[in-house]
């Protein structure tokens, strides 16, 4: 029935940014082609000139890049190819299966009212069809569409699906403007671009049979058609702003990783077995149109965060590290030593859950005056652990290792001979390290940080103990 190479397409209106449901509509078109080692087109569909803006093409653009879902061909613009839609409107009137119709928007109106008043259907009552009518300045192009009969296709997500001719209109192709209507640019970008499968949300399974007319006038194969069921929100009603972030761009800015984001995408609709993680490849495998499910799916934006946090917990630090440093910049970090970033996002990964969590735990690596937290400063930085401090301080710039294992020794070493517990020196220092009573493991922090920090942060901070004191007894 259709070409052998899969060609797949997602065609969005660039009249908003790129959102959830349309992300996962292009996800499931992208690992539909790449497994069949097919073809991936990206079709802007803007015919609406008033609605369509360049802003919106490019947050799609960039959505599709942050996903990693490339494309083959592509992007196309439909307001570029109204030639090649006129062609095929030339085709369809030679061929005598459209035809030039000369009623008025005014006149239609009103016969459409005479319908309802007679309890008929308002649809175009036909009344230009055989008139054999030429172009005109307020003519438009409408298909002439089999009268009765049904038009009928089978769905590979949905099944059978089918319609009654006499409910559909003969639908307008060609505006009285000049311009393309919707279903004629879809038609004939599908059949000019080699279509073989598409896939796309389920509010468009009643476009279909128009569009099948249109592909039967032309004498052209059908594609597959698979209409994927909507997205809902937990609460099992349609998905909105009330059940989080819709924009993809948004999941960005907020320090979601784009492969958790794919992979909850991925997930919504389709399934296999109790796997929960996949990586690109194993999507790429594992997707079928089979295990998609006929009811809606349901994106649940909390179980994404706890995704992104397991992501970023399992995956190698490098690409974290890379991630990363976009964020430190805008929190106006300028000229980071990597190697540093490496060894926070180290003591980091197990304890963030977006890459904005992360930056903002990070800051007190790289800046030398941080605030303390004034409840954790009043509590551990008090004139009672400055001897303490001293002496660990000297000890410290002695270290033979600066590493996290050194530490461990030199501390278990002290804590013996001063027969006192670890958190009687661990609460003061890490409020000195890191300005506040929560931290990664403070070995750790120690070793990231080096010796020469540690020693100036340990200064400062007796130094604040110091002026406190002087406070205290004036
Ligand atoms: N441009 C349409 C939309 O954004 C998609 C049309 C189609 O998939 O056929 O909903």
């Amino acid at each position: 029935m259709v070409s052998e190479k899969i060609v797949t397409r997602f065609p969005p209106s660039p009249t908003g940014y790129l959102h959830i449901g349309g992300a996962r509509t292009a996800l499931f078109n992208w690992l539909f082609a790449r497994k069949a080692h097919g073809k991936f087109i990206l079709r802007i569909e803007d015919t609406d000139r008033e609605r369509s803006t360049e802003e919106a093409t490019k947050a799609i653009v960039d959505s599709l890049k942050w996903l990693g879902l490339d494309w083959d061909e592509g992007p196309y613009f439909q307001s570029d190819r109204y030639h090649i839609y006129r062609d095929f409107i030339d085709r369809l009137l030679a061929s005598g299966k459209a035809y030039y119709c000369h009623c008025t928007s005014e006149e239609l109106e009103k016969r459409r009212e005479l319908a309802k008043a007679k309890g008929l259907k308002p649809k175009y009552d036909g009344k230009c069809r055989d008139l054999g009518l030429g172009p005109g300045p307020n003519a438009v192009v409408r298909l002439k569409s089999p009268p009765s009969g049904k038009t009928a296709f089978r769905d590979l997500i949905k099944g059978p699906i089918s319609f009654n001719n006499d409910e559909l209109d003969d639908l307008v192709l060609w505006r009285s403007d000049q311009s393309p209507t919707y279903h004629l640019a879809v038609v004939v970008d599908d059949i000019t671009m080699g279509l073989t499968h598409i896939i796309r949300g389920d509010d468009h399974v009643n476009n279909t049979p128009r569009q099948i007319l249109i592909y039967q006038a032309l004498g052209d194969p059908l594609p597959y058609y698979a209409h994927v069921p909507m997205i809902l929100g937990p609460d099992r009603t349609r998905l909105s702003k009330r059940h989080g972030a819709t924009s993809v761009l948004a999941y960005r800015d907020m320090g979601y990783l784009p492969h958790a984001l794919v992979n909850a995408l991925a997930r919504i609709g389709w399934s296999y077995g109790d796997q929960e993680k996949f990586t690109m490849e194993e999507l790429i495998e594992k997707f079928s149109l089979e295990n998609v499910g006929k009811s809606a799916g349901i994106f649940n934006a909390e179980k994404l965060l706890d995704l992104n946090a397991r992501y970023i917990r399992e995956s190698d630090t490098l690409p974290i590290t890379n991630a990363l440093i976009p964020f430190l910049e805008k929190d106006g970090f300028q000229n980071l030593d990597e190697k540093q970033v490496a060894g926070a996002v180290e003591t980091l990964k197990g304890r963030s859950k977006t890459l904005v969590d992360m930056a903002k735990a990070a800051r007190f690596y790289f800046l030398e005056d941080f605030p303390y937290d004034p409840k954790a400063a009043d509590k551990f930085l008090i004139p009672e652990v400055a001897a303490m401090m001293r002496e660990i301080e000297s000890r410290l710039e002695n270290a033979t290792e600066f590493t996290r294992e050194g530490m461990e020794s030199i501390f278990l070493a002290f804590l013996e001979e001063k027969k006192i517990k670890l958190g009687d020196i661990a609460q003061p220092l890490r409020v000195a390290l890191t300005g506040s009573g929560v931290s990664p493991g403070l070995f750790e922090v120690m070793e990231v940080l080096g010796r020469e920090k540690v020693l100036a942060r340990i200064e400062r901070a007796l130094a604040h103990i110091a002026q406190r004191k002087k406070g205290e007894n004036s």
